[in-house]
């Protein structure tokens, strides 16, 4: 069974159409990489996988389970920002118990995920500081940390790595790679960046003008890009 299935996900604001007919599945376990140009799509796809924007029509189904018609805190999906988007004025446990304490889940359970979290990420030292003593790259572990106590089906990150320098991004990409199997979770990643997508994902997907172009493994799509487009944006040989 799959693990994420969208069907003909549709997409408009205002009469502009973002997303036209996507369909797509993902197995679980599988690390994609949504790869596209500015504007094409790739965030709205993840906003309305992630419950945060409604299609106008399709459907979004996980696990066996469709789940486009419930609220973002019920469908087993946790998404991570570019811009981290942690409360400042809260700690590292703070923010990451915020979510768990609204959504029921008992003190001694949350202190749980938040110790194993901490300790998949290498953050334990940080708890107790706020984001804004903490670098760039904890910031972005924290954000992490606070999608994996949600213990999601689905992480989704968009554009995770952007706010990295370069050496943070490598040693990133690898540690998220290794996240999922660890996490026992699928994981899309949005990314402007083909090398990175080259490197980490299973397989990618790659949008533009409001379509799916091309879904296949990186070496397939690099060997046999589907059309011109592709070609010249995976910077496939002539
Ligand atoms: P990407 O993440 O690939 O850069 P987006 O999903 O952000 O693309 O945007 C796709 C298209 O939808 C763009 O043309 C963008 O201007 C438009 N768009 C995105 N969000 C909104 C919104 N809230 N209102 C109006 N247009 C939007
Ligand atoms: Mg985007």
């Amino acid at each position: 069974m799959a693990s994420l299935a969208l069907k003909d996900v549709h997409k408009s604001y205002g009469d502009t159409l973002v997303l036209d007919r996507v369909s797509l599945e993902v197995a679980a376990r599988e690390l994609i990489a949504f790869l596209g140009p500015s504007g094409s799509g790739k965030s709205t796809l993840l906003r309305i996988i992630a419950g945060l924007e409604t299609a106008d029509g399709g459907e979004v189904w996980l696990e066996g389970r469709r789940i486009d018609a419930l609220p973002p805190g019920d469908r087993g999906v946790a998404m991570v920002f570019q811009h981290y988007a942690l409360y400042p004025h809260m700690t590292v446990r703070e923010n990451m118990a915020f979510g768990l304490r609204n959504a029921g889940v008992p003190k001694p359970e949350i202190d749980a995920r938040i110790a194993q979290a901490a300790h998949v990420l290498e953050i334990e030292a940080q708890l107790e500081k706020k984001p804004g003593q903490m670098s760039g790259g904890q910031r972005q572990r924290v954000a992490i940390g606070r999608a994996i106590v949600k213990q999601p089906k689905l992480f989704l990150l968009d554009e995770p790595l952007s706010n990295l320098d370069a050496a943070l991004r490598t040693r990133t990409r690898v540690e998220l790679a290794q996240l999922r199997q660890r996490v026992d979770a699928a994981l899309i990643m949005v990314t402007h960046d083909q090398a990175e997508a080259m490197t980490l994902a299973d397989r990618m997907v790659v949008l533009n003008e409001r379509r799916i172009q091309q879904v296949g493994t990186p070496m397939d799509i690099y060997a046999r890009p589907a059309n011109a487009f592709v070609a010249r944006f995976v910077g496939s040989p002539a």
